[in-house]
C-alpha cells in the first residue's frame, strides 16, 4: 500500500508552518536555519508531534470499535496530553498511565503543565509510583482489563506511539508535506534536525525522506541518554515503515543517524547546553522550546552549525516538535533570568 492509500483521521490544522529562524542564524553566523512548528499543528491542547501520529491510528482504533484510548508516558509526558486530547475530541475515554520516569523535585511535577491538561480534559490518569512496588507493566495490563471488565473496548497506543505498526506514518506523511512546501518557498532543505527518544518521529521522515529523489541529510539528536537503544529503535521502525509504504528498497545504513552528545546524563533533566539553547531561542526568536526534548535538539543545531559541521551554505530544517507544557515544571531553572 502506498503512503496515500492509508486511511488518515485529520486532527491537524493542515501543513505545519515553516519560517526562517532569521536572529539565530545570523547570531551562529553561518548556516540560514528555518524551522517547522508541529508545536503549534493543531487546535488540539497545542498539538505536537504524538498528534501527528495519531491521524494513522485513529482510523484503526474507530475501525476497531474502540471506546477507550489508553496510553503511558511519564508524569509530563507531552505524548499522554495528546492522546487525551484526541479522545476528546473523537468523544472517547482516555485511561493513562503515568510512571516517574524522571527524576526531578519539583514539587508541582505531577499537577502542572501537560498532567493537568489531561485532567482538565476528562482523562483518567493513574499515577504509578514505580518506588511503590506496583509494577508498571501491571498497572498498563490492569487499565486494559478494567475497561475490558466494564464492557468496554481499550484501544492500546504504546509509549510515544512509536512501538506500533502504524507509528512511522505520520512523519513519513511530513517528509512529504516538507517536499511540498520547499517548491512552494522556493527552498532545499539539505540538513534537517529532528530530536529522538521513542523514535517513530525520525523513523518515519526516514521513510519518507527515503522515496524521494534528492538526498539530504536527517540528523536524529538523542535526548534519552540511551543511545544505543535509541538508534536500535529508530532503525527497527523506519525498515518495518519503509516497507509497510513499500518503499521498494532496503534503507541504507548511512539514511539512519541518530547523534548523542546533547541528552546530558539522564531523559528529562536538561543539562547547561539545553538552557542556554533554550534561553538563546526564546531571546533571539520569541520562539519557546523544552528542557526534555527540543532544547536538546536545538543544542546540537548550535553546535553542529557554529563548529561549521553543518557547512555555512546550508539551509537547515529544525524539526520543532512541542512540548512547551513541559516548561512549567522546570520553573526552578529559570527563576534568576
Ligand atoms: C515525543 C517527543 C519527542 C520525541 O519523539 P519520538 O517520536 O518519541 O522520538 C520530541 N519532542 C517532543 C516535544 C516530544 O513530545
Amino acid at each position: 500500500m502506498a503512503l496515500s492509500d492509508f486511511p488518515r483521521y485529520p486532527l491537524l490544522f493542515g501543513p505545519s508552518p515553516v519560517h526562517p529562524l532569521q536572529r539565530l542564524s545570523d547570531h551562529l553566523g553561518g548556516a540560514r536555519i528555518w524551522a517547522k512548528r508541529e508545536d503549534c499543528n493543531s487546535g488540539l491542547a497545542f498539538g505536537g508531534n504524538k498528534t501527528r501520529k495519531l491521524e494513522y491510528l485513529v482510523p484503526d482504533a474507530l475501525d476497531q470499535g474502540a471506546t477507550h484510548l489508553v496510553s503511558i508516558g511519564g508524569v509530563q509526558s507531552n505524548h499522554t496530553r495528546q492522546v487525551a486530547a484526541v479522545a476528546a475530541k473523537l468523544g472517547l475515554k482516555a485511561r493513562l498511565v503515568q510512571e516517574s520516569w524522571v527524576d526531578w523535585p519539583d514539587s508541582v511535577n505531577d499537577r502542572v503543565g501537560n498532567i493537568l491538561l489531561s485532567r482538565i480534559m476528562g482523562a483518567q490518569v493513574e499515577l504509578v509510583d514505580a518506588a511503590f512496588g506496583i509494577g508498571f507493566k501491571e498497572s498498563w495490563e490492569n487499565a486494559l482489563e478494567q475497561i475490558r471488565a466494564d464492557g468496554g473496548v481499550p484501544y492500546p497506543i504504546p509509549a510515544g506511539a512509536s512501538d506500533h505498526r502504524l507509528g512511522g506514518l505520520g512523519f513519513a506523511n511530513w517528509a512529504y508535506e516538507v517536499q511540498r512546501q520547499e517548491q512552494e518557498l522556493g527552498v532545499f532543505f539539505d540538513t534537517v534536525i529532528v530530536c529522538s527518544v521513542t523514535g517513530s518521529t525520525q523513523a518515519g521522515m526516514i521513510a519518507g525522506f527515503a522515496g524521494q529523489d534528492r538526498p539530504r541529510r536527517l540528523l536524529g539528536i538523542d535526548a534519552s541518554a540511551k543511545i544505543d537503544q535509541t538508534r536500535a529503535q529508530v532503525e527497527k521502525i523506519a525498515r518495518n515503515t519503509a516497507e509497510l509504504i513499500e518503499l521498494g528498497r532496503d534503507l541504507r545504513d548511512d539514511e539512519i543517524t541518530v547523534l548523542d552528545g546533547w541528552a546530558g546524563d539522564y531523559y528529562g533533566i536538561p543539562v547547561a547546553s539545553t538552557l542556554d539553547a533554550i534561553r538563546l531561542t526564546g531571546s533571539l526568536e520569541g520562539v519557546i522550546i523544552d528542557p526534555v526534548y527540543e532544547g536538546k535538539s536545538m543544542a546540537a543545531l548550535i553546535d553542529l552549525a557554529r563548529t561549521g559541521e553543518i557547512a555555512p551554505d546550508s539551509n537547515v530544517l529544525y524539526a520543532h516538535l512541542g512540548g512547551q507544557p513541559a516548561i512549567n515544571a522546570y520553573s526552578a531553572l529559570f527563576k534568576v533570568g
